[in-house]
């Protein structure tokens, strides 16, 4: 949980969706902008698999999914976010959603969700808050190719959820991570199989996500074919540039 306000008082964050294809980097911009900002990052995927590894309901009802590279019910995840959004004090500054929604329907439920919360806020300390801004959208774009290399080189510590990739940023010491020494593990869906068919879901289903926020006008594409620190800088330009000119909900 955040500890402290972002350095730059100017600029108050609010619901931010970070949306790209699988390996587009999506999560390492998340972790980097969480620290910047001091606002969560609430991510679909680290959830499922938490439940996953706890072997909770919801997590048995998903691995079989998630393995074979499909996309979860929208109600299941529908619901994770709305626990997570509701009742905790750490999203009234906004918020980075890593993944999604991924879908209309879940694009819909977001609006509909954001909206009651916005209305609840009225009226009370959180009035004037980030929560009460307009989300705003990051689509982090990057070729297939490109895409690949980072899913089968990807690497997450499992302790701390730091992510090191074998080609393009690997860890000091082979298979542990630079922070706590904990293993480092490899995704069971990371492999070029089950890529394939995420691709096919981000085509058929996010792409229209992506369409859909792209017409409403708070949308803002960034390369994130570029160094991280790169893509960094030019996600925190995209969100000063839409914070501007998107202040109505
Ligand atoms: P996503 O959350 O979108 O699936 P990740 O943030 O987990 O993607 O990144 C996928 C892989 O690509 C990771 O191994 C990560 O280290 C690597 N990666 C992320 N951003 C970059 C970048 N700008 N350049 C090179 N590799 C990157
Ligand atoms: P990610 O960590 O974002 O790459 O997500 C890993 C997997 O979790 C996806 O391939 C889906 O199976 C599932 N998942 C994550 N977020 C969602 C979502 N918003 N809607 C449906 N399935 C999801």
């Amino acid at each position: 949980m955040p500890s402290s306000r972002p350095t730059d008082s100017s600029f108050l964050p609010g619901p931010i969706l970070l949306l790209g294809a699988p390996g587009v980097g999506k999560g390492t911009q998340a972790q980097l902008l969480m620290a910047k900002f001091a606002i969560p990052q609430i991510s679909t995927g680290d959830i499922l698999r938490f439940n996953i590894a706890q072997g909770t309901a919801l997590g048995n009802a998903a691995k079989s999914l998630i393995d074979a590279g499909h996309l979860v019910d929208d109600d299941i995840v529908q619901r994770m976010v709305g626990d997570r959004l509701t009742g905790h004090e750490d999203v009234m500054d906004g918020f980075l959603l890593d993944g999604f929604p991924r879908t209309l329907g879940q694009a819909d439920w977001l609006d509909h969700h954001l909206g009651q919360l916005r209305s609840s806020a009225l009226g009370t300390s959180f009035e004037g808050r980030g929560i009460t801004l307009p989300v705003v959208v990051i689509h982090i774009v990057v070729s297939y190719d490109v895409l690949l290399r980072r899913i089968t080189g990807r690497r997450t510590c499992q302790a701390c959820k730091r992510i090191y990739n074998i080609y393009s940023n690997p860890p000091k010491i082979a298979d542990r991570c630079d922070l706590d020494g904990s293993q480092l593990v490899q995704r069971p869906d990371d492999t070029e199989a089950v890529f394939a068919e995420r691709m096919n879901a981000f085509n058929e289903k996010t792409s229209k996500v992506i369409d859909y926020y792209h017409k409403e006008g708070r949308f803002e594409a960034v390369d994130g074919d570029q160094p991280v620190e790169q893509v960094t800088a030019a996600i925190m330009r995209a969100l000063k540039s839409l914070r501007q000119s998107v202040q109505v909900a």
